[in-house]
């Protein structure tokens, strides 16, 4: 299937940046862009260059007194404020913080607009899904939230229904909150369980609340989660949700910190897990709306073996060129060395690279439970879309 697709990036991502021992590094879009480039799925045309959002787009996600909180912090050597969550260990100041997250959230309503006007089919900001931001707070790596601001312009703009699926391994709890009382929003986070990861939050219990009841969906799945339940639990609740909510446009946040080598979770996908996530979404998308998908980036904190592979894998899903099966050789001896451990050769895990979890029956048992807990309590919601 030949679609436009849009790949929006700016060299100036790279600024935003909380320093070189800090997890969340720009690094990764570097050398995930590089991996793009020398596997022949990225071409000169498919670029677009974002340009930062003002004050007023802004204002959609945040309170006044916040934005004004983080230029002010934006200047060299301020002190934190840690009320409004910067200058915490997760999310440090930084020179520059607000020129650098406007830039992002700039890259995500470009995406939304140009899909929206049926300029580009697709289109993928991975500097993108700064989930966790909240209205008032910095919060989780996050300090303006692009998704927030990208949803809220197309509401605004194009008075859209908008179906957002986030599949980082961290419940997408800024999104969540911002549109918690609203119908015409659908918010569905996939993620580990807040029992022990950050947020603390994403229980299938929270659903929305007045008007929005039923269109927040949350499906907090257990710790060392592997493919195979990781696949079926996406695959019973993701499709029915939004297909009887009958979006006009699909948002997806696609951190890939679920994956069994990133350090900061305790999920144990491998690129399987990915693959199959991308494919039902952008088949979604097709069935659903137009093609109308915009993907955004999200976690991800091994950034040599993990990131720039499975974001290579959601581009070419959406832009229909395939991958060889086997990294560019030079690619692996460039970044190999900045990398420090070996990386992987092909852009699939095999399978048996992994040791089984030893508790996968009860895992998988549990994992069952929720999504049935999910479900019933969606009856309402699935007949109240209609
Ligand atoms: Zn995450
Ligand atoms: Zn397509």
């Amino acid at each position: 299937m030949s679609s436009k697709v849009g790949f929006i990036y700016s060299q100036a991502y790279e600024e935003y940046s909380f320093g070189p021992e800090h997890p969340f590094n720009s690094r990764r879009l570097v050398v995930t862009l590089d991996l793009l480039r020398r596997s022949g799925i990225l071409q000169k045309e498919d670029l677009f260059e974002p340009r930062a959002v003002g004050r007023r787009d802004l204002l959609s996600a945040h309170s006044s007194s916040y934005i004004d909180t983080v230029q002010r912090l934006s200047a060299a050597g301020s002190e934190p404020d840690l009320e409004h969550g910067l200058g915490s260990e997760d999310t440090p100041v930084f020179q520059h913080m607000h020129e650098a997250s406007a830039l992002v959230v700039g890259g995500s309503v470009l995406a939304a607009k140009l899909v929206m006007e049926g300029r580009l089919e697709h289109a993928l900001n991975m500097g993108g899904g700064l989930h966790h931001a909240m209205r008032d707070k910095a919060s989780g790596f996050c300090i303006y939230n692009d998704a927030v601001v990208a949803i809220s312009f197309l509401k605004q703009h194009y008075k859209a229904r908008v179906a957002y699926i986030d599949i980082d391994a961290h419940h997408g709890d800024g999104v969540q909150a911002a549109f918690y009382c609203d119908p015409n929003v659908l918010t569905i986070s996939v993620h580990e369980t807040g029992r022990y990861l950050f947020p603390g939050t994403g229980f299938e219990e929270e659903r929305g609340i007045g008007e929005g009841y039923g269109y927040s969906a949350n499906l907090p799945l257990d710790a060392f989660t592997e493919d195979d339940s990781w696949i079926k639990s996406f695959g019973a609740v993701v499709p029915a949700l939004v297909e009887s909510f009958r979006p006009d446009i699909i948002i997806t946040q696609n951190g890939c910190d679920g994956h069994i080598l990133d350090p900061l979770t305790h999920l144990c996908c491998t690129t399987r897990s990915y693959d199959a996530a991308f494919r039902l979404l952008h088949k979604l998308a097709h069935r659903l709306c137009n093609g109308k998908l915009v993907a955004l980036g999200g976690g991800g904190y091994d950034w040599y073996r993990v990131v720039p592979r499975v974001w290579a894998m959601l581009w070419s899903e959406l832009s229909g060129r395939d991958l060889p099966e086997e990294l560019p050789p030079d690619w692996l001896t460039d970044w190999g060395q900045e990398a420090r451990v070996k990386l992987p050769e092909q852009f699939l895990d095999n399978p048996y690279m992994f040791d089984a979890v030893p508790r996968r029956a009860e895992i998988e048992d549990k994992n069952e439970r929720t999504v049935q807990r999910l479900l019933s309590g969606a009856v309402y919601q699935l007949n109240k879309f209609v």
